[in-house]
C-alpha cells in the first residue's frame, strides 16, 4: 500500500487587490499547512508542492531512489555540484557541533525502529548493546534532522523569485516564515508543551525566519515504564539523555536551525548555552525535564515565565 498520500486541499481568497493560496500537503511523513499571500499566491503554491515533493524524493532516505538512499546502498552516484556542496554542508554542521548533529544515523534509527519505509511503518524494539555497537560502525546518511528546515528554506527562496508578500508555511513543526505580516507587527510562533495541550509560550519574529523544534514528545515509544525518543545521541547509541524535553530554535537558515534543534537536544542545557556564547546566528528555547523553561537574551519570548541565558 503506498502510504505517502498527499492531500492538497487547495482555498484561494481575495484579500484587496492581493491573493492568499492555502493548502495542506503531506510530504516527508508529515502534515503541512501552506499559507501564502501576494499576487503570485496561487502560482507559488503550486509551486512550493512541487518543490516540497522534489525535495523528499531527493533527499529523504527512505526514499529508495533518493540520493542518500543510493548512497546507502553503495551505488556510484554522480552528485551535481549543489547536491555535493549540500552533503558537505551537512558534514559542516556535524563538525560545528562537535557530532551531535550526526547526519549519518540512519542504521542507528533503524535499530531503534524509528523508521519510515514504504510498507513499512515504525517497528519500535531496544536493540542490544551489540545491535547498538554495529549500528553506530554502520554509518548510513540520514538527513532525517535537517531535510524539512532546508526545505522551508528553499520554499522561501523560491518564493524571493516570485511576487509574493508574505507566507506561514508550516512543515511538521518546522515554522518557516516569509516576508513581513501585513499589521506589520512580529509573526507569533507558538511553543509547544511538550506534555501536551496548550502552549507554553509565543515567541516572537521578524521577517523571513526558520523557527524549529527537537522534542521527546515527537516520537517515542514506551518499554516497561521507560519512554525511548527519536533524538539520538551518537556517542551512546541511546535516545539523548540530556535534561531537555524540547529545543527551539531560530535561525535566518533553515537547515541550520533544523541541525542546530537536534544538536542542542543531544548537547543538554548548559553545554547547548556555551554553543550558543560561540556563535552569532542563531537564538534558541529550551524546556528541561522539569518544565522550567530557558531563553537566550535575543529570543523574543513571552506568555510565559522562564529564566534568560546571557553572552
Ligand atoms: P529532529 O526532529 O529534527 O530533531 O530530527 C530527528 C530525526 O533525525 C530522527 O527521527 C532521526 O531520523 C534523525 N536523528 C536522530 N538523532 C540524530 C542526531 N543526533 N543527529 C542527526 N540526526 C538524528
Ligand atoms: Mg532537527
Amino acid at each position: 500500500m503506498k502510504k505517502l498520500v498527499t492531500l492538497l486541499f487547495v482555498c484561494l481568497l481575495l484579500t484587496g487587490c492581493s491573493r492568499q493560496a492555502q493548502a495542506t500537503v503531506y510530504y516527508m511523513n508529515t502534515v503541512m499547512p501552506l499559507d501564502i499571500q501576494g499576487p503570485d499566491a496561487e502560482e507559488a503554491l503550486q509551486a512550493v508542492n512541487c518543490l516540497l515533493r522534489e525535495l523528499e524524493n531527493t533527499w529523504s532516505a527512505t526514499q529508495g531512489n533518493s540520493i542518500p538512499g543510493r548512497l546507502n546502498r553503495g551505488e556510484d552516484v554522480a552528485l551535481s555540484e549543489a547536491e555535493a556542496a549540500l552533503l558537505d554542508r551537512l558534514d559542516a554542521l556535524s563538525q560545528r557541533t562537535g557530532g551531535t548533529f550526526d547526519p549519518h544515523l540512519r542504521s542507528l534509527s533503524l535499530a531503534w525502529g524509528f523508521c519510515h519505509e514504504e510498507n513499512q511503518g515504525e517497528d519500535f524494539r531496544l536493540p542490544t548493546d551489540a545491535q547498538i555497537a554495529a549500528a553506530l560502525a554502520d554509518p548510513q546518511w540520514d538527513l532525517g534532522a535537517a531535510l524539512k528546515g532546508y526545505a522551508g528554506q528553499e520554499a522561501a527562496d523560491l518564493l524571493d523569485t516570485m511576487d509574493i508578500d508574505r507566507a506561514l508555511l508550516n512543515l511538521g513543526g518546522n515554522i518557516q516564515t516569509y516576508g513581513e505580516k501585513k499589521d506589520g507587527t512580529p509573526w507569533n510562533v507558538g511553543i509547544q508543551n511538550p506534555d501536551g495541550g496548550d502552549y507554553l509560550g509565543v515567541l516572537a519574529v521578524e521577517g523571513t525566519a526558520s523557527i524549529v523544534t527537537s522534542g521527546d514528545y515527537q516520537r517515542y515509544f514506551e518499554k516497561d515504564g521507560v519512554i525511548y525518543h527519536h533524538i539520538l545521541d551518537p556517542e551512546t547509541g541511546y535516545p539523548a539523555d540530556s535534561g531537555l524535553r524540547s529545543v527551539t530554535v531560530v535561525c535566518r537558515d533553515g537547515m541550520t536551525a533544523d541541525a542546530l534543534s537536534t544538536a542542542l537536544f543531544v548537547m543538554g542545557l548548559g553545554e547547548a548555552a556555551e554553543f550558543w556564547r560561540g556563535s552569532d546566528d542563531f537564538e534558541a528555547v529550551f524546556i528541561t525535564d522539569d518544565g522550567s523553561i530557558y531563553a537566550t537574551e535575543g529570543a523574543a519570548l513571552s506568555g510565559c515565565e522562564f529564566e534568560v541565558i546571557a553572552r
